[in-house]
């Protein structure tokens, strides 16, 4: 991967270093609020101390099946067997979802009382990589009011005229509500890269202004959970001839999509990009492998709900003095 814009002026043998495998190089490129965050984590302060260890948890590990990207660690997705099931069986997983999904509505609904804290799932994946089934599978039954979902597709015209994080930054969620990213910033660095649409040396500048946004997030009361649902080349074959072949499944094919497969290797180094640059110890990247649903669909809800658990949501202390009150008739 060659780059072509050295900002830092450092020049090339550095440049080179940084390249190559044996480096441990994405942080580098950081800048400094995110280095610094990435340093706090080197050594061993975890989750770090500036952020507020009132508002933001210790990260529980995710779900067994899930990899958990390494801040400032080389990655390819390659490494990850997509067809992994985290030693569950079908069965069994069917069953263990609804016991999920209870916990995540139980302390939904205590997150939403409290108001104080919030919780934001950013979904990324190649086309037909299951994110509209996750959120569908995962959150149903949860109560639609304290949650938001957001698709993001191609930005307008007036979202074109701003920073590219402002469509983000605008919807994400508030306090006490659950905010889901279908799509996300994170496409500013995938698919704007792979079709080239702005400058190389504007969409390297990004992977820092997104680190930058997230700890802000992160440190204004927002805990931030990232899934990159991992599916093979030939399970993307598989969805769509399905999509094809039944035609009240006609509406969800796009044949965009088949244009974009034929850049298939451009995304998956985007993608590995993306993951390493800009896993951090606040908001680390887990890598879920989704060619079965079933699977996966369990281990994001377990995911999702230990996280909840780990935030500690209560329900607002008893209000005194309402002890003599009676409610006129
Ligand atoms: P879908 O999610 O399949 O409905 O498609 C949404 C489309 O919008 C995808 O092709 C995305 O790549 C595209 N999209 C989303 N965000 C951006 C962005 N920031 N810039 C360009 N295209 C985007
Ligand atoms: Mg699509």
């Amino acid at each position: 991967m060659a780059r072509k814009n050295g900002k830092d002026g450092k020049g090339s043998k550095a440049e080179k270093a940084r390249e190559t495998k044996s480096q441990a190089a994405p942080g580098a490129d950081h800048p400094p609020s995110s280095a610094r965050w990435a340093r706090a984590a080197d050594a061993g302060a975890g989750t770090a101390p500036s952020l507020s260890p009132h508002l933001h948890p210790v990260l529980p590990p995710a779900a067994p099946g899930i990899v958990t990207v390494a801040p400032d660690q080389r990655f390819s997705l390659a490494s990850v067997d997509p067809n992994a099931t985290g030693g569950l069986d079908k069965a069994e997983a069917k069953a263990a979802l609804e016991a999920q999904r209870e916990r995540i509505k139980a302390l939904q609904e205590k997150l939403y009382a409290e108001r104080r804290r919030s919780l934001l799932v950013v979904f990324q994946a190649i086309d037909t990589g299951g994110k509209d089934g996750t959120i569908r599978n995962v959150l149903e039954g949860v109560n639609p009011q304290g949650c938001r979902v957001w698709s993001f597709k191609v930005p307008s015209a007036e979202e074109l005229d701003q920073d590219f994080l402002w469509r983000y930054h605008a919807r994400a969620p508030g306090r006490g509500l659950i905010g889901v990213f279908n799509r996300s910033h994170y496409e500013d660095v995938l698919v704007v890269r792979v079709k080239g649409l702005v400058p190389e040396e504007t969409w390297r500048e990004r992977y820092g202004l997104i680190n930058d946004f997230e700890r802000l997030l992160t440190l204004s009361g927002t805990v931030i959970l990232k899934f990159f649902l991992h599916i093979s080349k030939d399970e993307q074959k598989e969805r769509l001839e399905a999509r094809l072949a039944d035609p009240t499944k006609h509406w969800k094919f796009d044949p965009a999509d088949l244009v974009e497969r034929e850049s298939w290797n451009a995304y998956q180094t985007a993608f590995d990009d993306a993951l390493c640059r800009c896993s951090t110890p606040y908001a680390p990247w887990h890598v879920v492998p989704a060619n079965r649903k079933w699977a996966r669909n369990l281990m994001v809800a377990r995911t999702i709900a230990d996280t909840l658990e780990a935030m500690d949501p209560h329900f607002p202390e008893p209000r005194a003095g309402l002890e003599g009150i009676k409610v006129p008739d």
